[in-house]
């Protein structure tokens, strides 16, 4: 009987961790042959991305070369980016590859599949909105991270050179979700590092972040009393929350509101909703939603394929209890391993179990001032609410537990202990 050919699109937090542990069960010993497709080079878990546009996570030293992964852990690796599928034939299609100069460096193709599984995540969501698309940064990947980095450390500079002719640095941040409380947060830490670093006259009163949410409060996937708890944390802190504001457009100068409202920034980031990438929308004829992600059933089985499984934040897949499950980094991690087990069931000709998502609960981090959340448990009834220290020790353990997935216990502690010692050796902020 020929190899098996696994194709799994896009190695973020699903997507790599599948490949990983598919390489190991199967790809070692040759008995399928699993290939994982990114568009990029190198794998940055996203949650993570709001410490890379602040500057208090340097990415060089957290990203993981798929190559090099792919090499250890017994699978292969594809640079590109998809573009379609062609459903009879069973082939994917890669868009060609050219290089900055615009040069051709490798043409379209395609490469077989006789098991699919779709992870391409999510792209921030502008609903149309006027202006946004030109005038706010989405922290939709490193390199967006990286602009407003730069265009962070730019306006500081400007102040500080012409300190004394403007009074602020006027930062906005649209979406009251997990993203835009952690930038608001971790904005007024930066601040004070920098102001350590020599930034002459940046501190809390030269920042003025103003949150924009068009619901009712911040946070609306939590628990009340936590959105409760980190609104009053933020407010503490410094930054303006405004809730039951929507946003109607947005300049360069700044952010209009329906009630008439001008929100000036020099800065602004767009973080209000996420969408599945619109290159697949429809694509191949597959079932998807209003927000493009492909419908699963239960087994995160396409519903007009049984060979192409969705996964993490491209996937709508339903609950029992109705509803849908909600993108998040650990429902990826979850669904990654239910996709594992149902693989392998395909293969040996058994049944595909159901997949239902666990909600572990929620914890958002408020950088250096707090962390808060919600865990949910076997011995709770409901869920509990956590805050401070113990609340950022669960939640850095999210970021282990797809550590300790990709790379094992040992390689997991060895990585820490770096870190560790880089938190000793290095600046305490990203200065370039
Ligand atoms: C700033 C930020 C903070 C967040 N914080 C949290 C948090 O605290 N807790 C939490 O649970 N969740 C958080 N999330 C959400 C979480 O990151 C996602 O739910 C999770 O990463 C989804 O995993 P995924 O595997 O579906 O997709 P991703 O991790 O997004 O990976 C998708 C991969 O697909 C690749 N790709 C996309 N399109 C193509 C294509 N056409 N061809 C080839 N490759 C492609 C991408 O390069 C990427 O590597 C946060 C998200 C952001 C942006």
């Amino acid at each position: 009987m020929p190899i098996k050919k696994i194709v799994i699109v896009g190695g973020g937090a699903g997507g790599l961790e599948l490949a990983t542990s598919l390489g190991h069960k199967l790809g070692r010993k040759g008995n399928a042959e699993i290939t994982l497709i990114d568009r990029n080079h190198s794998h940055l878990w996203k949650p993570l991305l709001h410490e890379v546009a602040t500057g208090s996570l340097d990415d060089n030293m957290d990203a993981l070369s798929y190559l090099a992964h792919a090499r250890h852990h017994h699978f292969r690796f594809q640079l590109g980016t998809l573009t379609d599928i062609n459903r009879e034939k069973k082939v994917v299609q890669l868009a060609e590859i050219r290089n900055e100069q615009s040069e051709l460096l490798v043409v379209e193709r395609t490469l077989p599949y006789d098991i699919l599984v779709m992870a391409l995540g999510s792209i921030s969501n502008d609903f149309g909105t006027s202006g946004v698309k030109d005038h706010c940064i989405f922290l939709d990947n490193p390199r967006q991270a990286h602009r407003f980095h730069n265009e962070m450390l730019n306006l500081f500079l400007k102040f500080t050179a012409h300190h004394g002719e403007k009074d602020r640095v006027n930062i906005a941040i649209v979406g009251g979700g997990a993203t835009g409380v952690e930038l608001s947060a971790e904005l007024y830490n930066a601040v004070k590092q920098l102001h350590s670093y020599g930034f002459d006259g940046l501190d809390n009163q030269a920042l003025n972040v103003t949150l924009v949410e068009a619901g009712e409060r911040i946070l609306p996937a939590l628990p009340a009393r936590i959105s409760a708890a980190a609104h009053q944390e933020l407010t503490n802190i410094g930054v303006r929350v405004l809730t039951k504001t929507m946003v109607t457009s947005a300049q360069s100068d700044g952010l209009n509101t329906r009630d008439g409202e001008f929100i000036n920034a020099d800065l602004m980031v767009w973080a209000a909703g996420i969408k599945a990438p619109d290159a697949i929308k429809d694509i191949a004829g597959l079932e998807t939603n209003r927000i493009n992600q492909l419908v699963v059933g239960p087994t995160l089985q396409t519903t007009r394929d049984p060979d192409i499984f969705a996964l993490g934040d491209c996937a709508s897949c339903p609950q029992p209890t109705g509803g849908v499950v909600p993108p998040r980094a650990q429902a990826a991690h979850q669904m990654a391993s239910h996709c594992y087990s149902n693989i392998l069931a395909l293969l040996n000709g058994q049944s595909l179990k159901p997949y239902i998502y666990k909600d572990h609960g929620s914890l958002v981090s408020l950088s250096k001032f707090s962390t808060v959340g919600s865990l949910m448990g076997n011995l709770m009834r409901g869920s509990v609410m956590i805050e401070g220290r113990i609340a950022r020790i669960v939640y850095i353990s999210l970021y282990r537990m797809h550590q300790i997935a990709l790379h094992g216990y040992i390689k997991t502690g060895l990585m820490m202990l770096v870190g560790g010692i880089n938190r000793v050796i290095r600046p305490r902020l990203k200065l370039h």
